[in-house]
């Protein structure tokens, strides 16, 4: 098309537009909706809340989601070992610290224990691959000491496990330790 001819001037457009920064959308009115809004609708069936217009649900409804899936973990007694926020980052190391934590206003308590875990090491021809022949290079005496190596000096990293804390035991001792102080 020729340039004289590839315009011409509309005086009425119809369509959808955001109301806030008036950009166009044509006939995609969700787009012109969600363009400028804050909040939406919370999906969930019956709730009335509103959610960020990002988020699939409302704050509420995702905090229930949330309850509901650590609930749903296996669970094994506290054991000493370390633990951790199931919905944050705070390790509890051992006993003691757990025992401040509990003293604390935790809010929701949810914790897992924490799995340690070292860097493994794979193969150095893989490594070097790309700088290496086809057939490349047999590494695995190295890759032997390597992975002995880390076994013995890396530190264990530690993450959140799939196992929640069941904290029952500990309560209970600490009710009946602490039994004058804490009723109600
Ligand atoms: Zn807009
Ligand atoms: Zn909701």
């Amino acid at each position: 098309m020729r340039y004289e001819d590839a315009a011409e001037h509309r005086t009425s457009i119809a369509g959808w537009v955001c109301k806030k920064c008036e950009r166009y959308y044509g006939d995609n009115e969700h787009a012109a909706r969600y363009c400028c809004c804050e909040s939406r609708p919370c999906t969930t069936e019956g709730c009335e809340n509103r959610r960020q217009k990002s988020w699939i649900s409302c704050a509420s409804c995702r905090h229930k989601h949330l309850v509901a899936r650590f609930e749903a973990l296996e669970s094994k007694p506290y054991d000493g070992s370390p633990v951790v926020e199931y919905n944050g980052d705070r390790f509890m190391w051992d006993e003691d610290e757990l025992y401040e934590y509990l003293d604390e206003d935790y809010g929701d308590l949810m914790l897992v224990f924490a799995e340690g875990r070292q860097p493994t090491w794979d193969c150095l021809g893989e490594y070097l691959s790309d700088d290496l022949p086809e057939d490349g290079l047999d590494t695995s005496e190295i890759d032997e000491q390597i992975s002995q190596w880390l076994k013995e000096n890396a530190p264990k990293m530690y993450w959140p496990s799939k196992v929640r804390v069941d904290l029952s035991k500990v309560e209970e001792v600490r009710n009946r330790q602490f039994g004058g102080e804490v009723q109600t």
